[in-house]
């Protein structure tokens, strides 16, 4: 008998009323800390089956099953769609003008629902007390914090794990983990220089923001290649500079927007010093009159898997999905704001990636060599994960990840 015999037998069974539901949950994606209808209709499930249902930061909702002692389990779905314009031709595709679940958070949301309604019909099979989290708000990176800031922490018993999951566009059926970092740290940094406003025929009267900027924008390119150490990974992209607005006029300001990934909190640090020390370093060079001003948002904690519960859940998927459908997978540079939860508790967490690209799509482009231009990724107009078999991997991956530790033999 295998695990999926023992463990998570029929729950293929949920996926009659969840594709129905996905499709209406897709077709009426709600912007981050606006997941009205959503977080209603969770609240309404969750309350059905038998969860003690709470509310945090809004529209977050979690919902706790007490069955008896054992381990506390904490499994995560974000609820957030995103400011994309649909493109996907889909006859479920978004109703709504302008907003759109490119980013899979329906599917988490209707897998984690299926994980919980199976759990509590099968309270005979495992002990312990399972705790779903439905949060607002990933996209921003202002929802997991919502919660913790409304008394999350507080508010659920304290969990043991925590568990998460994000579809990509890899091949669907597989499920990917890695020990360690899987996300990356994530900062975004707004940079106001200051120059002297002129007459554009008149640069010697001027301190000038654009050569000030231009010069920033190029010596910030060091940072990594010549700073960072070449094993660490780090990104620092520079995604908008902005200053003036005509021809014939030297503005007195400049700004820069800029992107940082990282894996490791002390290369992220070492990074914001080198930043910081780069742009006073050119202001002074260029006679800037008045300091640089910094300001840090969207800042994305790192996402890093603990080992041993890494293991344990992906001896869990490698039971229930087969070794073939369970790979290593390479840390990923996007980033998630989920680890604040579990960094709030001081517990391990495991996050994994479920793949929604049909197989034979998905090796076609990889032998070809086009991954990257024949396969939409998350955020894009065009993506959309094969529903089935990836509803039913990422419903079967969230029961058994959790019960690997409720069904655990005690001792
Ligand atoms: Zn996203
Ligand atoms: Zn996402």
């Amino acid at each position: 008998m295998d695990f999926a015999e023992n463990g998570t037998a029929g729950i293929e069974q949920e996926l009659d009323w969840q594709v129905p539901l996905y499709e209406e949950v897709h077709r009426h994606p709600e912007l981050g800390l606006a997941e009205h209808q959503t977080s209603a209709a969770v609240a309404a499930n969750l309350a059905r089956w038998g969860f003690d249902v709470r509310h945090f930061g809004g529209t977050g909702v979690a919902g706790v099953l007490a069955n008896g002692a054992g381990p506390c389990v904490l499994a995560r779905a974000d609820m957030d769609a995103l400011p994309v314009t649909e493109a996907t031709g889909a006859s479920y595709a978004s109703a709504i003008a302008g907003v759109m679940h490119a980013c899979a958070h329906d599917m988490h949301v209707v897998a984690l629902l299926g994980a919980a309604k199976y759990l509590a019909e099968h309270r005979d099979t495992w002990q312990g007390t399972y705790t779903v989290l439905f949060q607002p708000a990933e996209e921003t990176a202002a929802g997991s914090q919502a919660m913790l800031d409304d008394g999350l922490a507080a508010g659920i018993p304290r969990p043991d794990v925590a568990l998460a999951q994000h579809v990509m566009p890899t091949e669907a059926g597989t499920i990917g983990t890695t020990p360690g970092p899987v996300l990356s740290a994530g900062d975004s940094v707004r940079i106001t220089v200051h120059g002297r406003g002129a007459h554009g025929s008149m640069p010697h009267k001027s301190v000038d923001p654009v050569v000030l900027a231009a010069s920033i924008v190029l010596r910030l390119q060091t940072v990594v290649s010549r700073e960072t150490a070449p094993g660490e990974f780090a990104v620092l992209t520079v995604g908008a500079v902005t200053a003036g607005a005509t021809a014939n006029i030297i503005p007195d300001r400049a700004e820069l927007l800029l992107n940082l990934r990282t894996y490791s909190l002390e290369v992220r640090a070492a990074m914001i010093a080198a930043i910081e020390r780069i742009v006073r370093g050119e202001c002074a060079a260029a006679g800037s009159p008045q300091e640089p001003e910094f300001e840090y948002y969207d800042q994305y904690p790192l996402t890093s898997n603990d080992a041993e519960a890494n293991a344990r859940v992906t001896a869990a998927f490698t039971e229930a999905f087969g070794a073939d459908a369970v790979y290593r997978t390479a840390p990923q540079t996007a980033s998630e704001d989920f680890s604040r939860i579990p960094d709030a508790f001081g517990i391990p967490y495991v996050y994994w990636v479920v793949g929604s690209v049909p197989p034979e799509i998905y090796r076609r482009a990889v032998a070809n060599g086009t991954v990257d231009a024949d396969i939409p990724a998350n955020h894009s107009p065009s993506f959309l994960p094969a529903v089935n078999p990836t509803l039913a991997v990422a419903t079967r991956a969230q029961a058994a990840a959790a019960l690997a530790y409720l069904a655990a033999q005690p001792g």
